[in-house]
């Protein structure tokens, strides 16, 4: 996804982590039942992020933890103190406001800058670069003749463009990381 790439002007550096975090650049997170919204972000952003079914217990999610190695997000205190009694990462939040958490969460991992929106939001598939011409008729026709580039969740099978929601987006995710480098 070169495009997204190019059109973007968030500042990546690489951050200073918590001591209970080694930060690498494929950094895989788990969040919590309670942490809906942060994990769609964190998949626009790119970031390979797995969110648990409502009847998934405890013990399941820090078992994908350590299988999958991913950091578990958290504001589930008990959750957070079993996490760390087996060694596995895990980032403690102590706010409810999504910008706060977004905040906290960019400030402890990289976000590469190419990475984002190459991800289905709802599933967490990489999403494919799909042809113009592929879309003809599964996209509004507005939508169609005004956008050049789309990409496609196989999973979903849902399409994505970018449209203003994107610009939106785009400017909250400038906003939160000018806000961090402070
Ligand atoms: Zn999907």
């Amino acid at each position: 996804m070169k495009v997204v790439a190019e059109r973007t002007s968030v500042v990546t550096k690489k951050q200073k982590t918590k001591a209970c975090i080694t930060v690498s650049d494929t950094m895989k997170i788990l969040c919590d039942h309670m942490l809906g919204s942060l994990a769609t972000w964190l998949r626009i952003l790119g970031v390979d992020t797995f969110y648990p079914d409502a009847e998934m217990s405890d013990e399941e999610l820090l078992q994908i933890a350590t299988n999958e190695h991913r950091l578990v997000i958290s504001r589930d205190k008990q959750l957070i103190a079993r996490g760390k009694k087996r060694k596995i990462p895990v980032l403690e939040l102590q706010t409810t406001s999504l910008d706060d958490q977004l905040g906290v969460v960019l400030g402890s991992i990289p976000i590469e800058t190419s990475q984002i929106l190459t991800r289905c939001t709802l599933c967490n598939t990489p999403l494919l670069s799909i042809e113009k011409n592929e879309v003809k008729g599964q996209v509004p026709s507005k939508v169609f003749e005004s956008q050049k580039d789309f990409w496609y969740c196989p999973h979903c099978k849902k399409y994505y463009w970018m449209g203003t929601h994107y610009h939106n987006m785009m400017q909250k995710i400038n906003m939160l990381t000018k806000k961090n480098d402070t």
